[in-house]
């Protein structure tokens, strides 16, 4: 075999992380890179795309869901995020924007390698495009692959990855009851943190919802909120 080791690239912020996930990888046999910062990485991966691209989520920089978005708008190859994050809300996230696969530390080397050759095997096969999602909700439509949000009258902005992260929350359980912990994606939320409220108020502004009598996004007292529309979703 004469092939040319595969590079992968690791944005990591993290030495320790960053030398351990290299050492298992080149065992394997793959070239690593190691990136400390997004920047740093997608310029790299915009003059020469990797084979894959490991991206951790807390960056110093960067939310690392915007550079798994950048990285499948601009870079052909593949993703996957390792993260200390096991919240539900980031997978979903995560694989809606198009990451390959979503690995939780502590990781088991083999398994990281076994799913990054999968991810490779994956790639090099022709398949048909996954079929993208757009959600539709009252006059709104979402799409949570380039996080756009479309109003009725044609105007389109880019949604934050946490209002992002929100909004995904709230079409994916429309008419149920979420609380704060299941929308912040963190089980020992304290009952001070406002963050996910800001968020919410937030959220309720890009919607053209009321943040003083909110009739979209419904606060339940001592529960949490409730996105009050029936949610359509279609194949984009
Ligand atoms: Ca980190």
């Amino acid at each position: 075999m004469s092939a040319a080791r595969e590079e992968i690239h690791i944005l990591e912020d993290d030495p320790l992380v960053a030398a351990t996930v290299a050492r298992t990888l080149e065992e394997y046999g793959f070239a690593t890179r190691w990136f400390r910062t997004a920047g740093e990485l997608l310029a790299a991966a915009a003059r020469q795309a990797p084979a894959l691209v490991v991206v951790d989520l807390g960056l110093p920089d960067r939310d690392g869901m915007d550079v798994v978005r950048e990285l499948r708008q601009t870079a052909d190859c593949g993703v996957l995020i390792l993260t200390g994050r096991d919240v539900l809300s980031d997978r979903v996230l995560g694989l809606e924007l198009g990451a390959d696969d979503y690995v939780v530390k502590p990781f088991e080397p083999r398994e990281l390698v076994a799913r990054i050759r999968s991810i490779l095997r994956r790639r090099s096969q022709p398949v048909a495009g996954k079929a993208r999602r757009l959600a539709r909700f009252e006059a709104w439509r979402y799409d949570p692959a380039s996080l756009v949000l479309g109003a009725a009258g044609g105007a389109e902005e880019i949604l934050g990855a946490a209002e992002a992260r929100l909004l995904l929350c709230f079409l994916e359980h429309p008419n149920r009851v979420l609380s704060r912990e299941q929308l912040a994606g963190n089980s020992d939320l304290s009952p001070l943190d406002r963050s996910i409220d800001v968020r919410v108020s937030r959220l309720r502004k890009r919607l053209n919802d009321d943040t003083q009598s909110p009739r979209l996004i419904k606060t339940v007292y001592g529960a949490g909120y409730v996105l009050t529309a029936g949610v359509q979703w279609e194949i984009a």
